[in-house]
């Protein structure tokens, strides 16, 4: 997906602010993910649409949660990585230690952080990948329709707990 320049204004943007959010539930504790309910593409991120300078434009929730909440413009920085949780819909940022989404740089310095003290991570801190793309996507709707009606956790964990097709053995953290 081609870099889009963006920029959210807190003010001139609020309709659209208000449009992504709705679109977002988030769990209740400290450490749930805060999971995209709207649009999900083939490769099992969200799709978040949007006008600029006149023009429809596509963006990714965990990218535009960057411009809205931290004040980074998405076509600065290279991947918005999930660090603490990699479920591919959450859009968690916070910009303190209660994010799960960080741009590349400070995502792998706290995934480095997170191996090394082994400790803080959620449940679920396991990676998604190693499943094919088929499978990730139809687990990323899986999560959207397990908090339709609002965060279920027990929803939540089932979806999360459940191997994907072809995955080897999880690799779970310590708690
Ligand atoms: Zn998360």
């Amino acid at each position: 997906m081609a870099a889009l320049a963006l920029r959210v204004d807190p003010i001139a943007d609020a309709g659209e602010l208000a449009r992504f959010w709705a679109k977002v539930v988030k769990g209740p504790g400290s450490g749930d993910c805060w999971l995209w309910t709207g649009a999900i593409s083939d490769d099992d991120y969200g799709r978040f649409y949007l006008k600029r300078e006149g023009r429809a434009r596509c963006v990714r929730p965990n990218r535009y949660v960057l411009a809205a909440v931290l004040g980074m413009d998405p076509a600065n920085v290279a991947v918005a990585e999930h660090a603490v949780c990699d479920v591919p819909l959450c859009v968690r940022v916070a910009g303190d230690a209660t994010g799960h989404v960080w741009p590349s740089t400070q995502a792998l310095n706290l995934a480095r952080m997170a191996m090394r003290s082994r400790g803080g991570g959620p449940w679920w801190n396991w990676r998604w990948r190693g499943g094919d793309r088929a499978s990730t996507a139809a687990r990323s709707r899986a999560l959207r329709s397990a908090v339709a009606n609002g965060w279920d956790a027990t929803a939540v964990r089932a979806v999360l707990d459940a191997p994907l097709p072809g995955q080897g053995v999880l690799q779970l953290f310590d708690d």
